[in-house]
C-alpha cells in the first residue's frame, strides 16, 4: 500500500496516478491517539487499521496525484536520523574536495559511519515535494543528496540485526539538502526545507529487500546521482541496529540511509527530479529563501 499526506492536512492511499481520500480514518486514528505519544499515530496504528484504510480508499473521493499539494509522507516523526557517508564512492568524492567539506581547514573526525555515528536532522526541516525548498544562504555552497528513507514501524532499542527488518513501517524518498562548510552536520543540515521527503510512503511489504533497490536524482534533467542500495556501507539492518544501539526508536522516525555519489550544487530556480520504481517520482524545486 502506498500513502501520502496531501493539501491541507488529508491522507491518501494511492492507486496509480490517483489519491484515494481516506482523511476520515486518519481523524479517528488521530483521536484514539495519546496526546504524550512519542512518534506518528497513523504509522503507529497501521498494523491494526491497514484493513480498514484499504476498504475506505475503496470508496473515498478519488483525486488526480497531479492535482494536490504533496505534503511529507509522516506528519509527526520524533526525529529524523541520517547517516553520513555511507557508500563509498561518496567517501571517495567528498575524500577528493576538501575546500567543499572544510576539511582544508583543519583535521575533522576519521571519515566513515562507524567512527562518526549517525547524526539528527531538525524535524521541523522535514516538508513535502510540493513545499520546493528555499536556500538561506545563496552565497555558500548548497547540494542536494537524494537517500533512500527508512520509516520505523514501532518502538524498539537495541534491536539485532535479524529483527531490524521487523521494525520497518516501510520507505520513502528523501533530499538531505546540505550548506557545505565546517560547522556541525545537525547545524547544516537542518535549515527550514531541508528534508523534503515523498512523494509517497510505501510499506514494507511492498520492497521485501530494502538492500536491492535502485533510485535517481535528476537536476534540471540531467542525472546526477544514480545510486543502489546494495552498495550501502552499513545496509538497511545495520543502520536499524547501529541507530538503535543509541537512540530507542518510535513508529514514524525517518532514518535516511546516507548519500550516493554525484552530490551537486542547487541554485533558485533549479529542478530536482527523484525517482525509485517502487516508490513513486517527486519534483522538487529550488527557490531563494525570502
Ligand atoms: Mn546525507
Amino acid at each position: 500500500m502506498k500513502l501520502c499526506r496531501f493539501d491541507e492536512d488529508r491522507l491518501g492511499v494511492v492507486i496509480g496516478d490517483t489519491i484515494h481520500d481516506i482523511t476520515n480514518i486518519q481523524t479517528d486514528i488521530r483521536a484514539a491517539a495519546r496526546y504524550d505519544m512519542r512518534g506518528d499515530a497513523v504509522i503507529a496504528a497501521l498494523p491494526e487499521w491497514r484493513e480498514r484504510m484499504e476498504a475506505a480508499a475503496a470508496s473515498g473521493p478519488i483525486k488526480k496525484v497531479s492535482e494536490v499539494k504533496l505534503l511529507p509522507p509522516v506528519a509527526r516523526p520524533s526525529k529524523t536520523m541520517a547517516a553520513p557517508v555511507n557508500y563509498e564512492a561518496h567517501v571517495a568524492e567528498m575524500k577528493a574536495q576538501p575546500h567543499v567539506t572544510g576539511e582544508d581547514k583543519g583535521p575533522s573526525r576519521p571519515p566513515g559511519i562507524q567512527n562518526q555515528g549517525i547524526f539528527l536532522k531538525s524535524n521541523s526541516c522535514v516538508v513535502g515535494a510540493s513545499e520546493g525548498v528555499a536556500i538561506r544562504f545563496p552565497d555558500r555552497r548548497n547540494d542536494h543528496e537524494v537517500e533512500f528513507v527508512i520509516v520505523i514501524g514501532k518502538q524498539g532499542s537495541r534491536i539485532k540485526r535479524d529483527d531490524a527488518l521487523d521494525y520497518i513501517a516501510g520507505y520513502t524518498l528523501g533530499l538531505d539538502m546540505t550548506v557545505r562548510g565546517v560547522e556541525d552536520r545537525s547545524f547544516r543540515k537542518s535549515c527550514d526545507g531541508y528534508a523534503p521527503l515523498g512523494p509517497f510512503f510505501v510499506t514494507a511489504d511492498e520492497i521485501p529487500d530494502p538492500n536491492n533497490v535502485d533510485f535517481q536524482v535528476h537536476l534540471n534533467g540531467k542525472l546526477q546521482q544514480d545510486a543502489h542500495t546494495k552498495d550501502l556501507i552499513f545496509d538497511i539492518q545495520r543502520l536499524i541496529e547501529f541507530a538503535s544501539e543509541f537512540y530507542t526508536i518510535y513508529p514514524g522516525d525517518v532514518l535516511f540511509t546516507g548519500s550516493p555519489p554525484g552530490v551537486s550544487e542547487v541554485h533558485p530556480g533549479d529542478v530536482m527530479r527523484c525517482n525509485c520504481d517502487l516508490i513513486g517520482e517527486m519534483e522538487v524545486t529550488v527557490r531563494a529563501a525570502e
